[in-house]
């Protein structure tokens, strides 16, 4: 036993203790201590991401390292919330040095381009496993929610959508993507970048907002069912990358591209006055927005064809408990 907390607390500072820069006690005591701006939400936020469900079980450490904290950067983004500290409860099979360091790596390299300080976590042995919990701030009062779309409002998205899905679909043999587009695909899938600066420009901008993790649709679906409304997305509009492109016309490819997720963009809904502000938002973040649909009366999320008429499209997001 006493070895085992030995090379416990020995992985932890091989790997995870770094000057918390932003934190008045990081890594090493009972609690870390973070100093709260009088004026703030604390804005916080968990995602656990496990081995052959989020990810597949041979992924690069490295990515892994990565994706773990931007998939929670991006709760912080679709906040409009300033990231600050995270803590990490990590578990593994088995002591590996390199993978260990190869994850720290991606990890912190992202942490840092966030100034994002490691404050604590936690590391246990077990099936592969990682949970990060971002803490961060938002003015009081001006966090972006769900739930605030209204009758009327554009709905927009960041960047492109799809890319990580058809990646997805192609590590399972769902599709054959060309060879020239497979690593740009999984990069998007195993790298993405979480949009934190757009958020936090979309404050006072956005009257919801939500970040692209299970589908386009299904996320689109959430803001609708705590905003009391329907929206309607035109598939032709929805922003595809050269490689979406050539999937789009198919029913495999077009389902990825609206129903599967991992893209981490940002939806968000905002009034038509709105438009010149987020045309200027993006040259000015130099990220694409795209008007994409209309919130309308009603319940759910329409797509859209060409002729105006509904496309029925298979998939529906990624549900953990669907059918159980
Ligand atoms: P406790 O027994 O009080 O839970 P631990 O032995 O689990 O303490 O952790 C010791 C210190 O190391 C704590 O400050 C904890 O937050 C930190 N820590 C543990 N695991 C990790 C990790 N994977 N990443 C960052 N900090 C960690
Ligand atoms: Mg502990």
């Amino acid at each position: 036993m006493a070895q085992q907390r030995n090379s416990e607390f020995d992985l932890i500072a091989r790997h995870f203790t770094r000057p918390a820069a932003n934190a008045v006690l990081g890594v090493g005591d009972d609690c870390a201590l973070l100093n709260v701006t009088n004026g703030m939400d604390l804005a916080v936020s968990t995602d656990t991401m496990v081995a052959g469900t989020h990810f597949f079980p041979d992924v690069d450490a490295e990515h892994l390292g990565h994706k773990s904290l931007a998939v929670n950067l991006s709760d912080m983004a679709a906040m409009g919330a300033m990231p600050y500290w995270a803590t990490l409860a990590l578990t593994l099979p088995s002591v590996d040095h390199a993978w260990l360091g190869a994850f720290a790596k991606g990890f912190f390299d992202l942490a840092e381009e966030f100034n994002v300080s490691l404050v604590g976590g936690d590391t246990t042995r077990g099936p592969l496993s990682l949970t990060v919990t971002i803490m961060g701030e938002v003015p009081a009062g001006a966090a972006l929610r769900r739930s605030g779309a209204k009758v009327g409002n554009d709905i927009w998205v960041s960047g492109h959508i799809g890319d990580a899905a058809l990646g997805v679909a192609y590590r399972k043999g769902l599709l054959k993507l060309d060879e020239a587009d497979v690593e740009e695909a999984l990069m998007h899938l195993y790298e993405p970048i979480p949009r934190v600066k757009l958020g936090q420009a979309l404050r006072g901008l956005a009257t919801a907002a939500i970040d692209i993790s299970d589908g386009l649709l299904a996320d689109l679906g959430h803001i609708c069912r705590l905003s009391g409304v329907g929206a309607t997305v035109e598939i032709e509009k929805v922003p595809l990358s050269d490689i979406a492109a050539k999937h789009v016309a198919s029913d495999v490819g077009r389902t990825a591209i609206v129903a599967g997720g991992d893209d981490y963009e940002l939806c968000f809904t905002a009034h038509p006055n709105s438009r010149e502000s987020i045309d200027d938002l993006q040259d000015l973040l130099g990220i694409p927005l795209r008007k994409i649909g209309q919130v309308k009366r009603g319940k759910g999320v329409s797509l859209l064809g060409p002729d105006g008429k509904a496309v029925k499209v298979d998939g529906r997001g990624y549900d953990h408990f669907s059918g159980a």
